[in-house]
Parts: C-alpha cells; structure tokens; sequence
C-alpha cells in the first residue's frame, strides 16, 4: 500500500461515550504549511468526506489566513450526566462561563433535561451563558411547546441549537420561541448552508472546519449568510482544533463562545501543549505533534489499512 509520507493513523478512546462513539479515529497528516488533521466519522460515505479533505489539504499544503485576535473564548460541554455530574464535569473547563448542556438525548426525558440546566445555571451563576443543543431531535411542536420550559430552567438560554432537523421547522420554531435559534446540523450537512438564512431559520450559525471544506470555505459561507457564527470542532486533537481556532481567528466578528474546548473529551492527545481552556479562552496558535505522543496514539494495523484506503480513494487512486 502506498504511504502518504508523514501520514499516520491514530485511535484514541473518548473519556466518555459521545455521539455514540468510544474511539475517535482519524489521520495526521504533514504537508509543506504544517499538520493536519483529516477524521471524518466511519459512517460518512465519500462524498460528505470530501469536504473534510478539503480541509486537511489547506492546512497542509496552504495554510491558514492570518488571525486577527489572539484568545478564542470557549464554552464548556455538559453531556447527558445527572445533576450531580455537573459541577465536576465544569470544574473541568477552566474560567469557561458559557456551558453548552446537550438536551433530548434518547432514554432521557425531558424533566431529566430541566434538572440539569438548573444544576448548570446554580454552577456557573447569574453571569453565565446556558446553551442547549438537541441535536435535531425534537418536532417543531415539541421545541415550540418545551422550548420555554428550557429557558425557565436555565434562568435564561443564550440559544437553542438545533430544536429539530430540517431549515422548515426551525424557521417555524424561531417565529413562534423568543429564545434565539443556532443551525448546526442545517448547516454542515445541507448541500446549501445559506437556505438558513433565506428562510430566516436561524440567528446563529454554528461552523466545523472539517465538515465546511476548510476554514477559507467556512469564512466565505459567515459572509454569505451574514449571521453571528460560532466555531465548534469536529472532537479532533489539538492539530485539528488549531484548524477551528484559525477559523475563529480570522473571522470580522466573534461575538459567542466557540465549541473548541473539547481536547479534554479525548484520553490522550498528540501534542506536548493541548489547545485546552485556561480562563476560559484558548490562544490562537498552531502546535505541532510529538513523536512518542504520535507513537502512543497509533491506530492498529486493520484501522490503519482501512483510514489509508479512504484518503487513496479521495486522492483519486482508490
Ligand atoms: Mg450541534
């Protein structure tokens, strides 16, 4: 099998379960403007990799624009714990006061949901952001009926990402809620991230790096759909989080916390100083990977084989 020089397969377990995953996978890989990091998840076919593809090659072999602040402020994540989980799993993100609190996950109803936003709101104080994220599993009726029981919880929601799946019913969500709407899913997985915004469905537009195309693509689509974004990650190590931080960066306006702080969901990482929260913010810079990190993380043998057929499929030698 051909090798991509300096292309190495990694595979490192999640502290946690997270979107139903226990092993994040992906590749490293080194071109002439750095490292990159190119991890779509196994179950995209091809043509949704692609757009990640993109994106490792600018970091590679292009690079990034340059920056025009020095700190990403960023959000803490709170999964599905119970309540009592909550001042730890914060206590984690440190100087974070936007915590982003996953809702409507299957097996957990909506009154669990509601326990967790007061515990997040009693941890962070009056001061803090509260973010949901439902992953687009409610129907609009759902959002629009629950939507404000959320926002009493919480003692006020920053915004609701992603109440249900498709631009139509968001659109209808956020003319009938007063709390703001973020497209995320409507976004990164639309053939056409700006129907977004000519259906008026969102106030704020969540961007990936890898899943946009590049962090050049994702600043071309913030200027077409002309609404506040917020960069999130795609659960990378830090040589792809550097890649959403550059996106950060390097946007007119930032105006939300970003969802990079998200190193910590893995075990290990690759680099001797991780792109992690300190006061509540990561700095704008790009670390390079370490050998024995890199030796420590690899993928084995039968992972490895299938990563290295994906990226000769999607340089056209598959
Ligand atoms: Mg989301």
């Amino acid at each position: 099998m051909r090798k991509l020089a300096g292309m190495r397969v990694y595979a490192i377990p999640m502290r946690a379960r997270f979107r139903d995953i226990d092993v994040r996978e992906g590749v490293l890989l080194r071109g002439s403007a750095g490292w990159a990091e190119f991890s779509p998840f196994r179950e995209y076919d091809d043509a949704e990799a692609r757009a990640w593809w993109s994106a490792a090659q600018e970091a590679a072999e292009i690079g990034w624009p340059a920056p025009i602040r020095d700190r990403i402020p960023v959000n803490a994540t709170i999964p599905a714990v119970p309540p009592e989980r909550v001042g730890g799993i914060l206590s984690r993100f440190s100087g974070c006061t936007t915590a982003k609190v996953k809702i409507a996950a299957p097996g957990h109803p909506p009154a669990e949901d509601l326990d967790r936003l007061a515990a997040v709101r009693a941890a962070l104080g009056p001061e803090g952001k509260i973010r949901i994220d439902a992953n687009g599993s409610w129907e609009a009726d759902t959002a629009i009926r629950l939507l404000p029981e959320y926002d009493r919880a919480a003692g006020g929601l920053e915004y609701a990402e992603q109440p249900c799946a498709s631009v139509e019913e968001l659109a209808s969500v956020r003319r009938r809620v007063s709390v703001p709407i973020a497209a995320d899913e409507s976004i990164r997985r639309a053939e056409d991230p700006a129907r977004v915004a000519r259906h008026e469905a969102a106030d704020i537009v969540v961007l990936k790096v890898q899943p946009m195309g590049g962090v050049r693509a994702c600043l071309r689509i913030a200027e077409e759909i002309g609404r506040p974004v917020v960069v999130s990650s795609a659960l990378e190590t830090s040589i792809g989080i550097a890649a959403g931080v550059a996106l950060a960066a390097a946007l007119p306006r930032l105006e939300h916390a970003c969802g990079l702080a998200t190193v910590g969901l893995l075990e290990r990482d690759v680099v001797a100083d991780p792109l992690v929260a300190h006061d509540g913010a990561l700095p704008v810079r790009r670390p390079e990977p370490q050998v024995e990190l890199l030796a420590a993380v690899e993928a084995d043998d039968a992972t490895s084989a299938w990563w290295h057929r994906r990226v000769d499929r999607l340089r056209g030698r598959g």
